[in-house]
């Protein structure tokens, strides 16, 4: 780091980007002094405006872009440049695809010491864009108007707007109408500074297989004025409409949902289907958000775990269930183990509605209870994880070297603790052997990851 820095507040210097951060901004050096750039791409130059300076870092705005990437592309949604959902909307989709592939290599290399691993390319969507079969959208009042849609980037504030192009159209129009009416009637938005006023959130989550959906209206009040109203228009235009619930939330917090939920109208749950199995979901099950390459990633672990129908299988942060139950159809048992027990009850409905009967799920941390399941004699073949953000716990990584699996199924959301485990799994024995990034997040900087290790 410089000892003085090298900019003020309002300079227009010229710079050259080199890379990208977790939320899209460029990054540029002026003598080993950082400043972030949104909308700059790597390989670009520009001449940029000084806004803020900071003891370490500092941050300007493009003034006039001299040297445009190939990669660059106009980012269709009128929203996106002050929406925080998407961040690499202005780089094309083959672009998009390189350079997860490339923050991938960067990791197992720079944090896990890895030197010519394959890596393979990422595998995309077709259509990059309406993916998302769940979209969750605050409401509140803001300047004396009724706002619905998305925060601004590191912000509470809602960029109002009436679609989002990452999101299934049917869902979209379904929070709108639920918008309107809402609007219409005088339903009070949510009031975050005063916690007051009635409707915090309108969520809504379609079953991509079977064309179900699901409304779910969070409210800081017990009753929901005009329901009867919202119930008839929505399921007046939507015959897909399976379920309407409501979640009351009357807590001072981030969290979305609260612990109480009863259904409006119709069901409980909607019904899904990712590789043959049918998933009950509810209003606060967790579920994956694209379907189509949640298909794509599981399909990836299930060819790396390479079964035969013989194997015993450990999936650790099992969620639902959802790769437990993808894989118990080829292993001849599956032990999932996930730490939020009504997830768990969820995984074993699931296997229940599946008839799938050779599945054990048990709620606890996966750190705690596989080595339980190892005193109780339970050898495993294949170990798969897929852990959140955090990456395994320490705890959990000796486990796996001790129980000596024939391979492991890492299954990762981020690429810097999944090079910091594999690092750890390859002093204990394990080869990595394919690295295969999974775009589950077009347009957003996230990058999945499916790596198979066999025991040397
Ligand atoms: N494989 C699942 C979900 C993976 S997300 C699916 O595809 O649906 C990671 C999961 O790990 C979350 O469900 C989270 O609740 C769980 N988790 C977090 N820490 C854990 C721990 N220490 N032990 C077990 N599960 C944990």
């Amino acid at each position: 780091m410089p000892d003085s820095i090298p900019v003020r507040k309002n300079d227009q210097i010229d710079v050259t980007f080199s890379d990208l951060t977790q939320d899209g901004s460029a990054v540029a050096k002026v003598n080993g002094y950082t400043l972030f750039i949104p909308d700059g791409l790597p390989g670009e130059q520009a001449t940029v405006r000084i806004l803020k300076t900071k003891k370490g870092y500092g941050y300007g705005r493009i003034a006039e872009l001299t040297k445009i990437s190939n990669q660059r592309t106009k980012a269709p949604c009128p929203y996106y440049d002050q929406c925080g959902g998407c961040a690499i909307q202005h780089i094309r989709a083959e672009g998009q695809l390189d350079y997860k592939r490339e923050i991938v290599r960067d990791a197992l290399e720079r944090i896990g010491g890895f030197t010519g691993l394959q890596i393979n390319p990422t595998l995309g969507m077709e259509e990059p864009w309406r993916y998302r079969n769940k979209i969750q959208v605050p409401v509140a009042w803001q300047d004396g108007h009724f706002v619905f849609g998305f925060y601004k980037k590191h912000s509470h504030d809602i960029v109002d707007m009436d679609h989002c192009l990452i999101t299934e159209p049917i869902i979209d129009e379904v929070v709108q109408t639920a918008r309107r009416v809402a609007e219409e009637k005088g339903i009070t938005p949510y009031d975050e500074a005063k916690n007051r006023g009635t409707l915090r959130h309108v969520m809504a989550r379609f079953g991509k297989k079977t064309g179900e959906v699901i409304v779910v209206f969070i409210t800081r009040t017990e009753e929901l004025p005009f329901r009867k109203v919202l119930i008839q228009t929505l399921t007046d235009a939507y015959p897909q409409i399976k379920s309407i619930v409501q979640n009351v939330n009357s807590k001072r917090t981030n969290a979305i949902m609260g612990e109480k939920t009863k259904t409006l109208w119709g069901r409980d749950v909607i019904y899904d289907r990712i590789g043959g199995v049918t998933f009950a979901i509810s209003a606060r099950s967790f579920f994956q958000v694209n379907p189509i390459q949640t298909e794509v990633l599981y399909g990836k672990a299930l060819e790396y775990a390479s079964l035969t129908g013989e194997e015993t299988v450990i999936d650790a942060y099992c969620g639902i269930g959802t790769i437990s139950l993808f894989l118990a159809k080829k292993a001849k048992k599956v032990y999932g183990v996930e730490i939020v027990p009504e997830a768990i009850d969820d995984a074993r409905q699931n296997a229940e509605l599946n008839k799938i009967a050779n599945t054990h799920f048990e709620a606890g941390k996966a750190e705690a209870v596989i080595p339980q399941w190892q005193k109780q004699g339970i050898q495993p073949d294949v170990i798969v994880v897929d852990p959140p953000r955090k990456g395994c716990d320490g705890a959990l990584i000796k486990t796996m070297i001790a129980m000596q699996p024939k391979r492991i199924v890492y299954v990762s959301c981020n690429p810097a603790t999944l090079a910091r485990d594999l690092k750890l799994l390859a002093a204990g024995g394990f080869e990595v052997k394919k690295v295969q990034p999974v775009d589950m997040f077009p347009q957003t900087m996230h990058v999945e990851c499916c790596v198979s290790l066999e025991k040397k």
